[in-house]
């Protein structure tokens, strides 16, 4: 194991049931290449899809059934008027994508996620045992889970609310997905997400779970969720996922290279902040510190590389008379608002595959990957003199692979990101830019025991 904060998910999974765990990590594989090319050729310019005033051109949203394959969008199969389809993951995401626009409507005055009403696309049933869930940059797209760790993603709605404030994310402040700001990218999802869930539920911010992916696991997992908002890193706790890695203050930022810098790892700390600021200004959370966050990723406040300090003055501006409220919680994670640049000490971990590896890293392969709705690392490794039987199929492939011609770029929000130790070379490459023989060599190193 080269992971020090995370656990063996994925190992461990496989030591059960090899042959099975290398099936779902090849299903999980297969998507990139052909996902981006069906969007480079669906992708319509922002500001393009607005309707016809007065007149929806095409419905507010369209829920598709991928049939557990890979092509988006899909079959269309629900939309707005239709009854109760019958398979629950398309109920589950025309309910949830339903309740959202109603949120951002009614509460926000903000059409969709563009403020124009853009249709939404949604995709379910995508894949086989695919456990993530995900926006490309013109959909939302949901797995069905793996059935031993993850349940289907439809299932909590917060998941969806997540994954829609994604787009609203990219259409408004365009938070970069890296670093601070895209930790804050996330953060924003996990706000709008639990502001959805307590409104459905009619809970004040004092009243709500304030979890992220609440039911998403199957049960015999020890997890509340995904992530607590209040309680950052104490989510879950399992023999099998480890133990919550959130930090909830700016002390117990990770600086990694993993996961896009550690964007749903550090998220924990804006979390806490919004939920401290929600319960102290009371209320619902939505109504309350949900539309100062609102205000502030909308009135041109926030740049697509504002940090934690920058964003956190901005809320404070946002705030009018609660201005006093949002500046204390933003100094009870660590982060004070006066302050040029409030990053305080870091805590490094997870240098990436093959870290302290040396001497012996000229015959070792390395696969991390990371990112991904749930954030967490799987990683394996072959030593090429070890005697694997995957062995001589590596080394024809680290021969051949070109890194120079491998595609770093930016990762779409929840995607996932892998990086790559060849022999000595190393690379990091989010989902949809795999090419076929490092999708092929990763499918070989992460089936290991
Ligand atoms: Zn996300």
């Amino acid at each position: 194991m080269t992971s020090r904060f995370l656990p063996p998910y994925l190992l461990q999974q496989v030591a059960a049931s090899r042959a099975e765990a290398a099936d779902t990590c090849l299903a999980t594989l297969a998507i990139d290449e052909r996902l981006r090319a069906e969007r480079a050729a669906r992708a319509p310019a922002p500001g393009s899809v607005a309707p016809v005033p007065g007149e929806l051109a095409e419905a507010a949203w369209t829920v598709h059934d991928a049939r557990r394959g890979t092509t988006l969008p899909g079959d269309p199969v629900r939309r707005p008027g239709d009854g109760e389809s019958g398979d629950v993951a398309v109920d589950e995401a025309a309910y949830g994508i339903g309740a959202t626009l109603a949120m951002f409507e009614q509460v926000y005055g903000h059409t969709s996620y563009d403020g124009a009403g853009a249709p939404v696309s949604l995709t379910v049933h995508f894949g086989r045992d695919y456990a993530n869930a995900f926006w490309d940059g013109t959909q939302l797209v949901f797995g069905d889970g793996d059935g031993r760790v993850f349940e289907r993603f439809t299932k909590p709605v917060d998941v969806l609310g997540h994954e829609f404030a994604h787009a609203f994310t990219e259409y408004s402040a365009g938070l970069i997905y890296r670093g601070q700001p895209g930790a804050l990218n996330e953060s924003v999802s996990d706000v709008f997400a639990a502001c959805l869930k307590q409104r459905l539920l009619g809970q004040r911010a004092e009243e709500g779970d304030w979890l992220i992916g609440e039911g998403l696991f199957v049960p015999g997992i020890n997890a509340r969720g995904l992530r607590d908002m209040a309680a950052p890193g104490t989510a879950y706790d399992d023999p099998v996922l480890g133990k919550d890695p959130q930090g909830a203050h700016l002390d117990d930022y990770i600086d990694t290279t993993d996961d896009n810098g550690g964007v749903h790892l550090n998220s924990g700390i804006p979390n806490r902040a919004f939920q401290l600021a929600a319960t102290a200004i009371g209320g619902s959370a939505a109504e309350g510190a949900g539309a100062i966050w609102f205000a502030t990723l909308t009135n041109g406040s926030v740049r697509p590389t504002t940090d934690f300090a920058g964003f956190a003055a901005a809320t404070v501006a946002a705030a009018g008379v609660h201005a006093g409220v949002v500046r204390d919680a933003w100094a009870e994670v660590g982060v004070a608002v006066a302050a040029a640049s409030g990053r305080g000490q870091r805590r490094a971990t997870g240098s990436g595959p093959g870290s302290g590896a040396d001497a012996e890293e000229a015959d070792l392969v390395a696969v991390r990957r990371s990112g991904g709705f749930a954030g967490m690392v799987v990683d394996g490794q072959v030593d090429l003199r070890s005697g694997d039987e995957r062995a001589e199929e590596l080394r024809g492939l680290v021969e051949r692979i070109d890194l120079r011609a491998a595609k770093p770029g930016m990762p779409h929000p929840d995607m996932f990101v892998y990086a790559f130790t060849l022999c000595g070379s190393h690379l990091v490459v989010p989902e949809q830019h795999l090419t076929d023989d490092l999708r092929r060599l990763a499918s070989l190193v992460l089936e290991q025991r």
